[in-house]
């Protein structure tokens, strides 16, 4: 559909969303408070009249404070393990959980899956949002899915083999894990398995660990890619991926308005200026959340993708601000610190961010693994802290460990120590 009907497309749904959260007592308020009302909605440039959502308001509202549909409506509830003690859910009525199947199907077969592919599917199952997205994403694709969860890494290689699985989907980190377990049991991802596809989300992924994880999986070398997954709980979970152009990630404009604003004017940005990106939810029945505050950081295209797809896609991931760190009044992305330090060929995936705390003044230091063979001696250290330094406009130790000495993730991976309230 051109990009001008579906925008059409998404006002007509935005303001029945609208009228729908209007019926949340929670929500009614907060368009009472900003002075408006779901029938203010004519134009385009109404849109930004609608009061914000927040984490908090998911949070705050727990567990059903924020339900716009019925109760017994209401099919199945996710929500995120929350760090901070209180939880983000969402709910689901049986639309939504077919809304949910229908974007994730169309994000697989843009990345080109197919029915004959098998799936060994190692995304959590479980409260989290992604396993079962993608689960009922692949099974609407029609793909045949060996539904392993995370973890077992041992055996989800002999799984590989047996099935002679053809995509693998999961965190990078652990898609990076298991192709470092793979080598160290004799067997060669290239040579000995079939993998063409790997749809991994669930955490930021830099173009440098894309590129490693597409060499050690077989990926590129069996004639397909990695595809990076994006999405949240609060817009339901995983809902965009990349497509076979790899030239970003597809956002569904007719499931999902998309803005991109300054976060400190909340002005629009300019067409390919990075921006904090906004989301409503378009088709949700349960728990509809408009203009949500993602906090990440993207750059977005609005050019006909070179798949032939008209739904703009995220081309440049800068951070999520829930990721900041801050540091002796300096703020760190730990993602560009990935990004910086795989680079160098001879550092491994495995690394983590120490924050410190000696004499009051903040410290910070990078501990890395070397890749096997790599020869690291106090040059090469003392040039990578002056890069890191440059970089960050920090300080930052480097210290190189024993390969096999830091943690291993078979979800999210942990990436930063703060030691500072220790
Ligand atoms: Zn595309």
């Amino acid at each position: 559909m051109p990009l001008e009907q579906l925008q059409q497309l998404q006002l007509d749904k935005f303001r029945k969303q609208a009228h729908r959260v209007y019926g949340n007592p929670f929500m009614k308020k907060r368009f009472h408070e900003a002075g408006m009302h779901p029938d203010d909605l004519k134009h385009w440039g109404d849109i930004k009249k609608v009061p914000f959502t927040y984490k908090d308001d998911l949070r705050d509202n727990y567990p059903t404070g924020l339900l716009c549909g019925k109760w017994e409506d209401v099919v199945r509830i996710h929500m995120t393990s929350g760090t901070t003690g209180v939880p983000t859910p969402m709910t689901y009525t049986k639309n939504d959980l077919d809304n949910w199947a229908v974007c994730m199907a169309r994000n697989f077969v843009a990345g080109g899956l197919n029915k004959h592919d098998v799936v060994q599917q190692a995304h959590g199952l479980g409260l989290f949002t992604g396993g079962f997205g993608f689960h009922y994403g692949l099974e609407r694709v029609g793909a045949k899915i060996v539904p392993t969860g995370a973890g077992g890494t041992e055996r989800q290689l002999r799984l590989m083999q047996d099935w002679g699985t053809t995509v693998f989907t999961g965190t990078p980190s652990y898609a990076a894990y298991i192709s470092e377990v793979a080598l160290e049991n004799g067997i060669d991802p290239v040579k000995d398995l079939k993998l063409r596809l790997g749809f991994h989300g669930g955490e930021p992924c830099t173009d440098e660990l894309r590129h490693r994880i597409n060499e050690r999986m077989g990926y590129k070398a069996h004639g397909g890619g990695m595809r990076r997954c994006y999405g949240l709980t609060e817009m339901g979970g995983p809902m965009s991926m990349d497509c076979e152009s790899e030239s970003g990630i597809h956002i569904w404009l007719d499931h999902y308005l998309i803005e991109l604003l300054d976060p400190d004017t909340l002005e629009a940005v300019q067409p390919g200026q990075p921006g904090e990106l906004v989301l409503s939810n378009l088709s949700y029945e349960a728990m509809p959340i408009l203009r949500y505050r993602t906090g990440d950081r993207v750059i977005i295209s609005y050019d006909t993708c070179e798949c032939g797809r008209t739904h703009p896609r995220i081309t440049n991931f800068l951070g999520r601000v829930d990721d900041m760190l801050l540091v002796s009044g300096t703020n760190i992305f730990p993602s560009q610190v990935e990004d910086l330090l795989l680079q160098h060929p001879a550092i491994s995936e495995h690394w983590q961010l120490v924050v410190g705390n000696r004499k009051g003044l903040h410290t910070l230091k990078v501990e890395v693994e070397p890749v096997p063979g790599a020869i690291i001696d106090d040059e090469y250290i003392s040039t990578l802290e002056k890069t890191l330094h440059s970089f960050l406009e920090i300080t930052c130790h480097v210290h190189f460990k024993p390969i096999g000495s830091l943690k291993r993730f078979e979800g999210k991976a942990v990436r930063v120590v703060d030691e500072r309230n220790c």
